[in-house]
């Protein structure tokens, strides 16, 4: 990225894909696209800039009108940065059980944050900027459902893995959904130009909504009519939220998605931790869950096949996560130990 750009939003995307040296097994080639490398660190600043410069094409979005979002925080971080760049006042809408890191961040980025009750659930937090939008005239990015999500990923995510794979194999492409905009914005485009690429998705195993065949219920404009009977709260941050979105709705009905596994929270936690200790990949919970998966993949696939997993955001946002958990603030034993080992500078352990 050594280059200068007119605005920080033209660093949105083209991020790297990184091949895995220790954690994938020997014969199989297995690699991963590192979206942690967005400026606001997540896959969601794409999102945040193809709404928000598909409502100024459209006229659907003011200049000096208020942006209202419901969301689980990356694509409020991401709205953030483009509305802080671009000049257009942003409210968050956003369920408290989310990290205090990421609120702390767009309030920093000037965004105002409305909490909502936890027991509200995700059709609480968008029942909440519904009432906002149309009370204030604010103009709704409605991630869920809104195109322009899915065609950013068409146009920038798909195209860049096509290029970064061009002339040689792609087995398989593993990911999750929250929106489902990575999902039916890459799958589509995979499906006609690398139609051999098998599609792989990733779900908490405790809240497997498209594993479960159910249909989600729906209100006659097609908003879903409260939460899907196979979800359960997870802490699988930025995935499945309580209810299967029109996006992801769309992937299932397209028939590109060939394989769906359930993901365990503790595999979820477990990777994103290895991929720290032993790759020195700094990731987020919903990139150790996918990891989860692309490794099951790994397990089964031919000798020789190449594997590709997204990594949605960086570790940085869940510090104060159950990622983080048992990672010590006090010194441990064995560093009271190497400390004690000289007699400089020592600290009395608490
Ligand atoms: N992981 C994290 C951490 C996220 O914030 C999101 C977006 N909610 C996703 C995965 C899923 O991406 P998408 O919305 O494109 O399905």
């Amino acid at each position: 990225m050594g280059r200068r750009f007119a605005s920080i939003l033209e660093t949105v995307g083209n991020t790297p894909v990184v091949r895995i040296n220790k954690l994938a097994p020997a014969d199989v080639n297995l690699y991963v696209k590192v979206e942690a490398f967005n400026p606001l660190g997540s896959v969601k600043d794409r999102l945040a800039l193809g709404v928000i410069e598909d409502a100024e094409r459209t006229g659907m979005l003011k200049p000096g009108q208020t942006v209202v979002e419901a969301t689980s925080g990356n694509t409020g971080i991401g709205l953030a940065m483009v509305c802080a760049a671009k000049g257009y006042p942003l409210v968050v809408v956003m369920a408290e059980t989310f990290s205090v890191e990421r609120r702390k961040l767009m309030r920093f980025l000037g965004a105002k944050v409305v909490l909502t009750p936890a027991a509200a659930r995700a059709v609480g937090m968008m029942a909440k900027v519904e009432e906002l939008a149309a009370k204030h005239g604010w103009f709704m990015t409605r991630q869920f459902d809104n195109e322009a999500n899915a065609e950013m990923h068409s146009r920038t995510t798909a195209q860049e893995i096509l290029a970064d794979f061009e002339g040689e194999r792609l087995d398989y492409w593993v990911t999750g959904f929250g929106t489902g905009g990575t999902l039916k914005g890459v799958a589509r485009v995979l499906a006609k130009e690398r139609p051999e690429t098998k599609i792989v998705v990733c779900e908490p195993d405790c809240a497997a909504m498209l594993s479960s065949g159910t249909v989600q219920p729906r209100n006659a404009d097609g908003s879903p009519a409260g939460s899907h009977p196979a979800w359960q709260p997870h802490p699988q941050q930025g995935w499945s939220p309580d209810f299967i979105s029109r996006l992801t709705q769309d992937a299932v009905e397209m028939k590109v998605i060939d394989q769906i596994m359930r993901i365990e929270n503790a595999d979820a936690m477990r990777c994103s931790k290895e991929l720290a200790r032993k790759e020195g990949l700094f990731v987020g919970i919903t990139s150790g869950a996918t990891f989860a998966g692309a490794l099951r993949v790994c397990a089964e696939a031919p000798k020789g096949s190449t594997i590709l997993c997204m990594l949605p955001d960086t570790g940085e946002r869940y510090l104060s996560t159950p990622l983080f958990a048992d990672v010590a603030l006090d010194m441990t034993e064995e560093e009271i130990e190497i400390s004690r080992s000289t007699p400089g500078a020592w600290l009395e352990p608490a």
